[in-house]
């Protein structure tokens, strides 16, 4: 059996590659769409990681006509983040995108191999704070990640478990500015990670597979697990999961008149005296954050 709609060599989901393509393109045209996710005006920083999702994020965009650049943190993990940074500026290369590196040990003098225990949520605080920081101070409009689908409900599984209101209240695929926080979008929140996997594969786009070594000891990835157990048995469990939760995500409401204040050290803004960066990273004065690259 070929592709359905041209009789060529299946590739995936019954299509040959060039109609998956098209078929995984307005995907995502239709997400943009149906969530109000990004305007043709707007300056848009992609934050990529080495892997494919991010990748095929800036992929995707660059194809779809958006006004995109790339920002990558060398956030100094051995094996891993130079094979990271190598894709990443592949990427850009084929892209013919600007591309801006910073360096987590030039800010901080220390790597995520400094730090003992946590690494993936004092990760998760470093990436959102550089990326946010880097992309107001540069009169960037928008940050655009890679979260997926499986992303998504495993993240909110597990904020579920650990009964974290703040946190479940904000799985939206768009989180509007305020303050000094630029407005995020999830381009791929109701996609598949394996259909991204396809189409980075289809497109040729550079990426790389290595994982980084404190993963593995996530609990997300058991999550991501059980999910795809119970997609045997139901195939939409993914999407209804989500589609629950932004039906009734109002009781994960939090305080609407809560007033953010301004880090003391830093002057970005945060919820308490010092922002959770400063705090893990013990920043003593403020800093300049400038891309090498
Ligand atoms: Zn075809
Ligand atoms: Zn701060």
């Amino acid at each position: 059996m070929g592709c359905k709609l041209c009789g060529k060599e299946e590739f995936y989901k019954g299509l040959c590659k060039e109609h998956y393509i098209n078929y995984f393109e307005n995907l995502v045209k239709k997400s943009i769409k149906k969530y109000s996710m990004l305007k043709d005006s707007e300056k848009i920083l992609v934050s990529v990681s080495g892997g494919k999702d991010s990748h095929a994020v800036a992929w995707v965009l660059k194809k779809l006509g958006y006004d995109i650049e790339l920002f990558h943190i060398n956030l100094g993990i051995k094996n891993f983040s130079e094979i990271s940074l190598k894709e990443v500026k592949k990427l850009s290369n084929i892209l013919d995108l600007p591309l801006h590196v910073v360096n987590l040990k030039d800010i901080t003098g220390k790597t995520i191999e400094n730090v003992k225990k946590k690494h993936c949520s004092i990760c998760g605080i470093t990436k959102r704070y550089l990326m946010n920081r880097f992309g107001y101070e540069n009169g960037f409009d928008v940050i655009v990640t890679g979260h997926n689908l499986d992303d998504e409900v495993s993240f909110m599984i597990n904020n579920i478990l650990n009964w974290d209101i703040v946190h479940l209240s904000k799985h939206d695929p768009v989180l509007p500015a305020h303050d000094k926080f630029l407005k995020k979008v999830k381009i791929f929140y109701e996609i598949e990670e394996e259909l991204i996997l396809k189409y980075a594969l289809a497109e040729n786009i550079p990426f790389t597979t290595a994982e980084c070594k404190y993963r593995k000891d996530a609990i997300t990835l058991r999550h991501r697990m059980y999910f795809n157990e119970l997609k045997k048995y139901r195939e939409n469990i993914k999407l209804q999961f989500l589609h629950g939760y932004l039906k009734h995500k109002d009781i994960f409401k939090v305080d609407d008149n809560f007033k953010f204040r301004e880090c003391e050290i830093c002057g970005m803004t945060s919820a308490g005296k010092i922002c959770s960066f400063c705090r893990v990273w013990k920043i003593k004065k403020n800093f300049k954050l400038q891309s090498q690259i």
